[in-house]
């Protein structure tokens, strides 16, 4: 297959699986996130990817060849990590053109090709100027660009846009996304910004503790999540206990949901549903009633807090859809089914 497949990779520290057993295909393309809390194995997945850490079981296959045992600087891979590593004496022309006056490239060919890696990263014109006197994204375009000089096979980030500010990374994002999509180059990024991944992913991958816990498209992560870690990973949502009544019916906050099912097999579940799916209704209108404990009107969404049955639930509106409602003033809670899911804790 062409593409990345991680075959029951594993990392042992001494006795600790920081990576344990991931299982994953890429096809040849891919944008991948690896998405998950601070310490979940991350950074050691893509430093195993990378030929930087020796995985203890498992391997790692590119294009239907077995990489495990080649050395980094033989995996044809472009790389950018947080630090960017630029080198600050030198021009932004020969950051870009270091990898290629290593492979020994003409003078001729560095310099059409620093030429070109330029235009495709909206800097033309940059080559003679300082690295130091660029701005941080400027710099991470450089970056990005070096590592792409050599045309890899495979194209890893490790928190590449976490020193920028919010703005700017949100910029970079689309930026970072829409360069891949040109140059088609499966691409594997690390980052803990949940927002970050669903901008830029094909497919993201929530690691918990080592593992994969579920790894699929954006939006079937948001809207299907495996369980009850990612659904209060990505997005945020309402995780709602449930019990199951004396006919075997599932209940949330005490009032019975016949729509909903038990998954075969789990024992302990809940119900996720996100805030903009939770409707405000007049009191006995909905499916539960609750007091309206605070309002946070952000000027483009309106977040309501309501305590029912001992449970805060939060749902959030646009202007248009804003409920007229106040602390302190009786609602009803609208739960709909179909955008229940139940989730294993
Ligand atoms: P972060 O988002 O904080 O960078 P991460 O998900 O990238 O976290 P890793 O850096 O992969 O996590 O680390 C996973 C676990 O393995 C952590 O508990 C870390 O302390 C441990 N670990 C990583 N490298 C080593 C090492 N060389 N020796 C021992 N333990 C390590």
């Amino acid at each position: 297959m062409s593409g990345l497949a991680l075959k029951n990779v594993t990392k042992q520290f001494g006795s600790f699986h920081a990576v344990d057993d991931v299982d994953l295909t890429v096809p040849h393309g891919t944008f991948v996130c690896l998405l998950g809390p601070s310490g979940c194995g991350k950074t050691t997945l893509l430093r195993m990817i990378a030929g930087l850490e020796e995985p203890t079981t498992g391997s790692i296959v590119l294009d239907d060849q077995d990489i495990t045992p080649v050395p980094t600087h033989k995996r044809n891979l472009g790389m950018v990590f947080q630090s960017l590593a630029l080198f600050p004496h030198l021009s932004v022309g020969d950051n870009i053109a270091y990898p290629l006056r290593i492979r020994g490239a003409s003078r001729e060919e560095q310099k059409r090709r620093v030429e070109e890696l330029l235009r495709m990263i909206h800097l033309p014109g940059f080559a003679d100027r300082p690295v130091s006197k660029l701005s941080g994204g400027q710099r991470q375009r450089v970056a990005i660009a070096r590592a792409l000089a050599l045309s890899p096979k495979l194209f890893l980030l490790d928190e590449p846009l976490s020193a920028l500010d919010a703005k700017l990374r949100e910029a970079m994002q689309v930026e970072l996304r829409q360069l891949q999509q040109r140059l088609g180059i499966t691409t594997i990024v690390v980052t803990h910004d949940q927002r970050e991944a669903m901008t830029m992913a094909d497919l993201v991958v929530v690691m918990g503790e080592g593992r994969i816990r579920q790894a699929a498209a954006p939006i079937e992560i948001y809207r299907k999540p495996a369980d009850a870690f990612v659904a209060d990973f990505i997005g945020s949502t309402n995780l709602l206990e449930i019990a199951i009544d004396g006919s075997g019916r599932i209940t949330v906050l005490g009032q019975a949901m016949p729509e909903l099912k038990m998954p075969a097999g789990i024992s302990k579940a809940a119900v996720s549903v996100r805030p903009e799916d939770v409707q405000i209704t007049a009191p006995g209108m909905g499916t539960i009633d609750g007091t309206v404990t605070f309002v946070r009107d952000l000027g483009g969404t309106i977040e309501t807090f309501v305590e029912a049955s001992g449970t805060t639930i939060v749902s959030v509106a646009t202007p248009r859809e804003r409920p007229d409602v106040a602390a302190g003033q009786k609602v009803g809670i609208k739960l709909p089914a179909e955008n229940c899911v139940v989730v294993k804790q």
